[in-house]
C-alpha cells in the first residue's frame, strides 16, 4: 500500500482534502493506496512552483534536458517490474501490458532525449537581402498535464518528455484511478535529479481541482486525454482566457473485413483489437463492419477467439484478460451490455462478477444496426458489435457515420482496396491488416473530427504544441 502525496517544488507534501482510499479492480479486498487528496490552494502552489522554475529550465542547453530523460528511461527500465506490477495493481490490466507499456515509456523518453539534439527552427530567406532572418522555436511556459487512467504510465510520459525537454515546466494531474503510479513517475524523475520545480504533482478528483488548473493565469498550456464530456469543457474554459489546448478523447472505432481478406487472420485481430486491455483503449475496435458472403464464417472465428480469452486477475500469467478500471466502469459496461440485448443479438459473453474484483466477460453482439446506441457509443469496455454490410462502400459509409475518428482497420489482400480505404476513411490512425489499437513514438498520434483537438501528440508533431515560434530578424549596421 502506498500513500499517494502531491510533489510540489521537490517536496512530498500533503493535500488539503479529503483522503481517499483506492482498491484493486482485480481484488478489492487489497488495499492499493491512499490518496491525500488536494486542495485548490495546493493546485496554487504547484503552479507557482513551475512558474518560479521556468526561467532556469528554459535557459538550461537542450541536450541537458534530453539527458534527464535519458535518466529517466534507464530508471524505468531498472525498475520496470515493479512500476508495472504497481500500475496491474491499480488499474487491473495485465502485468504483461503494463511491463510492455513500461518499456514503450523508455523508448518515447529516449525520443524526447534525442529531441534535444535536433533543430528547433530554420533560416528564411528575406526580402531584404543583407537581412538574417530565422525562426526558434521556444516554450510556452507552464504545461499542465491531465491524464487519463489506461495507461497510467504511457500517456502522462508522451506528455511529459515533450513538455520537459522543449523547456517548459509542468504541473502533471493523473487520474486518481492511476495516482499510485503517477506518484512513482515523478519519483523516477526526482531520483534522475530534475531540478526542483520543473515537474509537480497534484493528486485528486477532477472535479475538485480541475477547474483550478485549467482557469489558473499562470497555466500557459493544456494537454489532456481523457473523455468527450471533460474535455469539450476544458477546451471552453481554455479558449476563454487564451490558454493553448491540446485535446484527445474518445472513439468508436471501425474495422472493416472484405470478402477477400485472409478471415481467420482478420477476426483475431479484431477480436485481439476489441478485448485487448479490457476494451478500455481509445483506439480500441468497437464496431466490425462485414461483408455479407463471409459474415458466417467470420462469426464463427470470432466465437472462437473469444472462447479461448481467460478473464482474471492480470497477475496471474494464465489470465489473458483482466478486470475493468471501477464500480462506475463495471456499472456502465454492464448498461450498455444490457442495451445490446434490446439492440442486437448476443453472441458470446453478457455475464459479469463482483465477487472478487470488477470481471466482465468478453462480449459480441450481432446483427447489429449500425445507427443503434452499442454501435455508436464509446463503451470502454470488451464488447464488440459486428454489422453486416453490403459492399466496401457502404462498410465505409457506414464506419464514417461516427462523431469519433480515431483509429480504424480495413482487412483485405486488395492493395486498391486498400488505397480506396485510406482515401475515403475519415481517422487519424489507418491500419490495413492491422488491429486499430498501437501508436509508436516516433509518429504522430490522434484523430479526426471529434476524437482530437489541437495539434497532434507524439513524434515530431509534439514540437507544435510545446513551442511557441519566435520570428527574427537581424539586419546589420546601415554602413555595413
Ligand atoms: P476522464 O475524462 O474521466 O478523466 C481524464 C482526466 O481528467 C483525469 O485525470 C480526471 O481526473 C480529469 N478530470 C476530471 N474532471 C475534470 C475537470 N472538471 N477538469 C479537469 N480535469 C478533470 O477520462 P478517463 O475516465 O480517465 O479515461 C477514459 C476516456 O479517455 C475515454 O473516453 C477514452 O476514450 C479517453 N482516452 C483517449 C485517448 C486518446 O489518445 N484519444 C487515450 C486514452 C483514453
Ligand atoms: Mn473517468
Amino acid at each position: 500500500m502506498r500513500e499517494v502525496k502531491n510533489y510540489i517544488d521537490g517536496e512530498w507534501t500533503e493535500g488539503k482534502s479529503e483522503t481517499i482510499e483506492r482498491y484493486n479492480p482485480a481484488d478489492q479486498t487489497e488495499l492499493v493506496a491512499i490518496v491525500v487528496g488536494s486542495s485548490v490552494h495546493d493546485v496554487d502552489e504547484a503552479v507557482f512552483a513551475a512558474v518560479k522554475a521556468k526561467k532556469k529550465w528554459a535557459q538550461t542547453a537542450a541536450p541537458e534536458r534530453g539527458a534527464y530523460l535519458q535518466k529517466v528511461a534507464h530508471l524505468f527500465e531498472q525498475y520496470a517490474d515493479e512500476l508495472a506490477e504497481l500500475a496491474t495493481k491499480e488499474m487491473g490490466k495485465r502485468f504483461v501490458e503494463t511491463k510492455g507499456e513500461v518499456y514503450r515509456s523508455a523508448a518515447i523518453l529516449r525520443y524526447y532525449a534525442g529531441e534535444g539534439l535536433r533543430r528547433v527552427g530554420e533560416v528564411l530567406p528575406s526580402f531584404d537581402a543583407k537581412n538574417l532572418f530565422f525562426t526558434k522555436r521556444v516554450p510556452v511556459g507552464v504545461v499542465a498535464v491531465i491524464a487519463p487512467w489506461n495507461f497510467p504510465l504511457a500517456i502522462p510520459i508522451w506528455k511529459i518528455a515533450p513538455a520537459l525537454v522543449y523547456g517548459n515546466t509542468v504541473v502533471f494531474k493523473p487520474a486518481l484511478e492511476a495516482s499510485a503510479t503517477g506518484a512513482r513517475i515523478v519519483e523516477l524523475f526526482a531520483e534522475a535529479g530534475l531540478p526542483s520545480g520543473v515537474l509537480n504533482f497534484v493528486v485528486g478528483r477532477g472535479s475538485t481541482i480541475g477547474d483550478a488548473i485549467v482557469e489558473h493565469k499562470n497555466v500557459d498550456a493544456i494537454t489532456f486525454t481523457g473523455s468527450n464530456a471533460i474535455g469539450s469543457e476544458i477546451a471552453k474554459k481554455a479558449a476563454a482566457r487564451g490558454a493553448k489546448y491540446q485535446l484527445e478523447l474518445g472513439g468508436k472505432n471501425p474495422a472493416i473485413v472484405l470478402k477477400d481478406a485472409n478471415i481467420e487472420f482478420a477476426a483475431r485481430l479484431v477480436v485481439e483489437g476489441a478485448m485487448k486491455q479490457t476494451g478500455q483503449r481509445c483506439t480500441a475496435t468497437s464496431r466490425v463492419f462485414v461483408e455479407k458472403e463471409i459474415i458466417d464464417v467470420f462469426r464463427a472465428h470470432v466465437m472462437e477467439q473469444v472462447k479461448r480469452i481467460r478473464v482474471g486477475n492480470g497477475m496471474d500469467e494464465q489470465v489473458t484478460m483482466g478486470p475493468v478500471v471501477s464500480k462506475r466502469q463495471f456499472e456502465t459496461v454492464q448498461r450498455y451490455i444490457h442495451i445490446g440485448t434490446q439492440e442486437g443479438r448476443l453472441l458470446i459473453g453478457g455475464g459479469a462478477s463482483d465477487d472478487v474484483g470488477w470481471y466482465i466477460e468478453p462480449t459480441v453482439f450481432d446483427s447489429v444496426s449500425h445507427r443503434s446506441i452499442i454501435a455508436t457509443e464509446e463503451i470502454f469496455g470488451p464488447v464488440l458489435s459486428i454489422v453486416e454490410a453490403a459492399s466496401i462502400d457502404e462498410a465505409i459509409e457506414m464506419a464514417n457515420d461516427s462523431i469519433y475518428g480515431l483509429s480504424a482497420s480495413l482487412f483485405t489482400n486488395d492493395v486498391s482496396k486498400a488505397l480506396y480505404f485510406i482515401e475515403h476513411i475519415e481517422a487519424g490512425m489507418v491500419q490495413v491488416n492491422g488491429e486499430t489499437g498501437g501508436a509508436e513514438p516516433q509518429a504522430p498520434f490522434g484523430g479526426m473530427k471529434q476524437s482530437s483537438s489541437g495539434t497532434r501528440e507524439q513524434g515530431q508533431a509534439a514540437i507544435e504544441f510545446f513551442t511557441a515560434y519566435q520570428t527574427i530578424s537581424i539586419r546589420p549596421h546601415p554602413n555595413m
